[in-house]
């Protein structure tokens, strides 16, 4: 078994831990005999849920970013477990707590921070946050390379690219194709989309993910955002990346080389297979898994997208083409206000293409050399764009 006694354990911050991509990395870690021990746990807000996962996953140390409830963790800590409040708290625990992998399930930017500190801290960084990488794609890979930690994708589709190239020369990649369910609205003409409601754009056809990546698998900037991701991780030239639809998410990448040979990676459609590839490093770690069942799919389908409709990667070429600078922190921010203003019912699905398109258009983009910069980018865009919602 893989939990034999000679196998190393290995000390896991799960970052979101009470998030989607959180609470299947630890179904991932229950299932691995003691491997992988989760000994920091944070959340973002939520208090009641996570004292809940601190119950059955003994962790040594919790940490809430911003309590709703903060009298739920007065007295929460035990002789045990300690618990903490404030970004600062898991900053300085993923720098002091003698970790071996961090995985970042936060949302949005404000997974960031954690991202660079744990680079910085020399630590592997298994990472689903991938507006790190949009927002301060050069910030973390120089923190990278400085301290010799992994930036390891916990992206079904980044995942699969990096088991494709393993063991080939970087040189030898002629284009990666990524894939796109098409989301919820597939088929669909811009009138009818201007009616969609939030419940509708939750319900993702295939993938069982948190409430904005599921909207933007709507709007499909969540794969214009794949995209930059990509660039980032796998330092591709622009239109060295392409993107097909194939609605029923088994084909999760190809990568094409240049003897003409491509390499497609294949799975039922479930998150826990890239968390578990990511927490174990790529070791092929045994776990529960939906056989892949072909006959059962029938056929395997490929369309392009249809831009006219969805044009989020037409708005987003403006960002593929600056690579390095701040528009990545202005599509990202103009793109989580836009998705919160859309599902608290301000503003209807097409005006989230609106708002970003005009968020990118008045920005005077910088290459991006410091993280300040970053978050001023970041939090001018979403005065901004709150402003322009009544
Ligand atoms: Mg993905």
């Amino acid at each position: 078994m893989f939990s034999d006694s000679s196998t190393p354990r290995r000390r896991i911050a799960i970052l979101g831990s009470t998030g989607s991509i959180g609470s299947q990395a630890l179904e991932v870690i229950a299932e691995s005999g003691g491997v992988l021990v989760p000994v920091l746990l944070t959340s973002g807000r939520r208090v009641a849920p996570i004292l809940e996962l601190a119950k059955e996953f003994r962790p040594e140390r919790l940490v809430v970013i911003d309590p709703d409830e903060t009298h739920l963790l007065e007295g929460a800590g035990t002789a045990e477990i300690s618990v903490m409040a404030g970004e600062l708290a898991q900053l300085e625990s993923i720098a002091e707590m003698d970790l071996d992998l961090v995985l970042n399930g936060i949302t949005g930017a404000a997974g960031l921070r954690a991202s660079l500190a744990t680079l910085e801290a020399g630590i592997d960084l298994a990472l689903a946050n991938k507006e790190s990488l949009v927002t301060a794609g050069v910030l973390l890979r120089s923190a990278a390379k400085k301290s010799g930690a992994r930036i390891i994708p916990v992206d079904s589709e980044h995942g699969a690219i990096s088991q494709c190239i393993t063991g080939s020369n970087r040189d030898s990649i002629h284009r990666i194709i990524l894939t796109a369910s098409g989301g919820p609205f597939r088929g669909m003409t811009r009138d009818q989309l201007a009616t969609v409601t939030p419940a509708e754009a939750l319900q993702h056809p295939t993938w069982k993910m948190g409430p904005r990546i599921s909207i933007d698998s709507a709007t499909l900037f969540n794969k214009l955002l794949e995209v930059v991701e990509a660039q980032e991780l796998f330092g591709m030239p622009r239109g060295g990346i392409e993107v097909v639809i194939h609605p029923q998410s088994i084909v999760h990448a190809i990568v094409e080389f240049q003897d003409g040979s491509s390499i497609a990676h294949l799975g039922e459609p479930d998150m826990k297979v890239p968390i578990r590839d990511a927490l174990h490093r790529g070791q092929r770690a045994p776990g529960r898994f939906q056989p892949l069942d072909l006959i059962g799919h029938g056929t395997l389908s490929f369309e392009a997208i249809d831009g006219a409709t969805f044009p989020a990667l037409e708005i987003g070429k403006v960002v593929l083409d600056n690579p390095g600078t701040t528009l990545g922190a202005v599509l990202n921010a103009a793109d989580e206000e836009a998705v919160a203003a859309f599902l608290s019912g301000s503003v209807g699905f097409l005006q989230i293409y609106e708002l970003v398109e005009r968020a990118l258009g008045e920005h005077q983009p910088h290459r991006v050399e410091n993280l300040e910069q970053v978050i001023e980018a970041d939090h001018v865009t979403r005065e901004q764009v709150r402003s322009w919602n009544p």
